[in-house]
């Protein structure tokens, strides 16, 4: 029997949580707390923020509740003292989360973090709906090979390739020519390079069509969420690099395409709100209401486009290259521009040297091919350290 047909049976189905305090986990409850009929919940996690995710924990009464800071513990514990939620703290224990018997694993922990209970999952050969972009990024081929070891399935949630999921002939990938990713272009997407040098933490936040978490924000404003995606399709989809482009529309409504050979090209749309996206992975391969706004093309009245412009959002560049080299250097990368990004948010470094960090991260750590998930961890923790002594020395 197909995967599908077997997680459509399962009902109710089991479902955990990864991250269920950030704006994709808090999402994702809100759909859930929607069909308690349908919906079980074995697990949420979250990094420190005990009061959200016990408040989340009383509605939905899963079997574990893990805070992965374990000076939370004592607060977590007291906090849902009688309600027979089981209480666990540290990183082992988001692994734990991960191993419970649930049909449907939400992957919504940001960053490398995110990487070692999202492959427990996977070696159950859960459905995994991924919005931790980050873990492929930085395991690649070592995460997708463990993918088809287990039979797991990989639902994107990422809307850009969530829409190409939707639209992409799985059954004929050699009569696909391109996908095109969009991108907002964040909100510096009018300013100049110069302009850019001063930008605050703040006004690289303030997301003009998604309200999203710090780092995910930060990087759509530098643009290193397209590159990051570019290499994230490239994982999820039977595509060569060159098939990816990147294409941005400001209005975040096309949330991207699938080019065929006949010239035909297929689009998925709706109005930015991440609970479509999710609520197609949660339902899958059924689909569920959602109370999200309905598009309404009329109201809107035009859709722009234009190419990205690599000067100013070098991001861009950075990736494609790093795609091309392969190996180690998406792993550096990554890990680089979380350093980065996080200097970035505590005022350390200014907005430009974020992806000048990444850069020269990858200029110094050597590059080589990536076989096994420990050389994963290892180049991750080399390029962190690389990235904080280039910060340091700025
Ligand atoms: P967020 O910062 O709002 O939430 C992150 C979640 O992960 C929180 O629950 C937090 O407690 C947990 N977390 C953070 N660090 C952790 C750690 N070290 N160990 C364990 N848990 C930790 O982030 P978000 O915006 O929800 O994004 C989550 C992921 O989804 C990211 O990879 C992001 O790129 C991706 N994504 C987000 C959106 C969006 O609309 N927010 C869209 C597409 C993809
Ligand atoms: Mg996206």
């Amino acid at each position: 029997m197909a995967v599908s047909a077997i997680v459509e049976a399962a009902r109710p189905r089991r479902v955990t949580v990864l991250g269920s305090t950030g704006s994709v986990g808090c999402n994702t409850v809100d759909l859930i707390e929607r069909d308690h009929a349908t919906y079980v919940v074995e697990a949420l996690t979250a990094q420190s923020n005990v009061a959200v995710l016990a408040d989340q924990a009383r509605r939905l009464r899963p079997k574990l509740a893990v805070v992965a800071d374990d000076s939370r513990y004592k607060d977590l514990k007291q906090a849902l003292s009688g309600t027979g939620v089981r209480v666990a703290a540290g990183t082992e224990a988001l692994s734990e989360a991960a191993e419970r018997p649930a049909e449907w694993v939400m992957a919504a922990i940001v960053g490398a973090a995110g990487l070692a209970p999202t492959l427990t999952a996977v070696r159950r050969g859960a459905v995994v709906a991924l919005a931790n972009k980050e873990c492929l990024v930085c395991a690649g081929e070592v995460m997708t090979a463990e993918v088809a070891k287990h039979n797991a399935t990989l639902l994107p949630v990422d809307s850009e390739h969530n829409a190409i999921y939707q639209v992409f002939d799985f059954e004929r990938p050699e009569r696909i020519e391109r996908i095109i990713l969009t991108a907002s272009g964040g909100p510096f997407l009018q300013l100049e390079l110069d302009a850019m040098a001063a930008v605050t933490p703040a006004q690289a936040v303030a997301h003009p069509n998604w309200n999203m978490g710090a780092k995910i924000s930060v990087d759509s404003a530098t643009m290193m969420n397209k590159g990051l995606e570019v290499i994230e399709a490239y994982h999820l989809f039977p595509v060569n690099a060159g098939q990816i482009e990147i294409l941005v529309h400001p209005q975040s409504v096309v949330h991207s395409m699938v080019g065929y050979c006949d010239g035909s090209v297929l689009a998925q749309l709706g109005a930015p709100d991440m609970r479509t996206p999710i609520a197609y992975t949660l339902a899958w391969p059924d689909r569920i209401d959602t109370p999200v706004q309905r598009l309404d093309l009329a109201a809107i009245g035009r859709l722009d486009f234009e190419p990205p412009d690599l000067s100013r959002f070098p991001a861009l560049r950075l990736a494609r290259e790093v795609l091309e080299a392969g190996g180690r250097a998406p792993t550096i990368m990554n890990a680089a521009n979380e350093i980065a990004v996080r200097a970035f948010l505590a005022h350390e470094i200014g907005f430009l040297e974020i992806v000048s960090v990444v850069e020269q991260t990858l200029e110094r750590v050597p590059e080589q091919p990536l076989r096994a998930l420990d050389e994963v961890h290892a180049v991750d923790l080399e390029a962190r350290r690389v990235a904080k002594a280039l910060i340091l020395r700025s």
